[in-house]
């Protein structure tokens, strides 16, 4: 999508150790018509698909999600990182090695608001290794839901999570790939998309 490429470009920052900073307007302060756009291209491009329900989880994915589901017309459920492992087994829940934060969390997602009757749209900002993906697709297994695809903002091609996703048969759609990207010039290469 040119416009989310054009905007990383502009002010996207590139740092060491792989990370993309894009916290002047989707990590932080978040542009709003830009997420508009950014939904509206899901909507092309998962039309037809039916979708009961989108998941994403907290925090970066929450304001992208809520924005986006508005043209699907459904809720947003966010898996929450949790303290301490729920036993009543009211929640699903499942543990992701955090990419930015080399840690791990137990995310949780309440029985009540995903089961066998929803068809799920993932939405997050950022597909790395896919240890967030995958941990949301797990969630969605366990509720016995049906996984309609991903919708992930920027996903950094030259890391493994889009790849292995796509081999599985998952639909993803990212909406800028990075091809490479270069902390010490900030130089910032988009993988070609149709
Ligand atoms: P993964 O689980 O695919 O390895 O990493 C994805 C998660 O890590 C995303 O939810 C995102 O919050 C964070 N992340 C991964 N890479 C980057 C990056 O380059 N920049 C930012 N801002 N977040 C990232």
């Amino acid at each position: 999508m040119r416009l989310l490429e054009e905007r990383i470009r502009k002010d996207g920052v590139v740092k060491e150790g792989n990370v993309l900073k894009v916290d002047s307007f989707l990590n932080h302060q978040m542009d709003i018509a830009l997420f508009n756009e950014m939904g509206r291209e899901w909507k092309r491009l998962f039309e037809g698909e039916r979708i009961t329900k989108i998941l994403t989880i907290e925090a970066s994915g929450i304001g992208i999600a809520a924005v986006c589901a508005q043209y699907f017309d459904v809720p947003v459920v966010f898996a929450k990182k949790s303290q301490s492992i729920n036993l009543d087994g009211s929640v699903y829940s499942t543990r992701i090695q955090s990419f930015t934060h080399q840690r791990v969390y137990d995310v949780i997602v309440s029985r009540k608001y995903l089961g066998p009757e929803d068809r799920v749209l993932v939405i997050d900002d950022f597909l790395a290794n896919g240890n967030a993906i995958n941990g949301l697709i797990s969630i969605i297994r366990d509720a016995g839901a049906e996984l309609a695809g991903v919708g992930i903002a920027v996903e950094k091609g030259f890391q493994d999570g889009g790849k292995q996703l796509r081999d599985a048969g998952i639909r993803v759609e990212s909406l800028a790939i990075l091809e490479s990207m270069d902390a010490s010039t900030g130089e910032i290469v988009f993988r070609e998309q149709e």
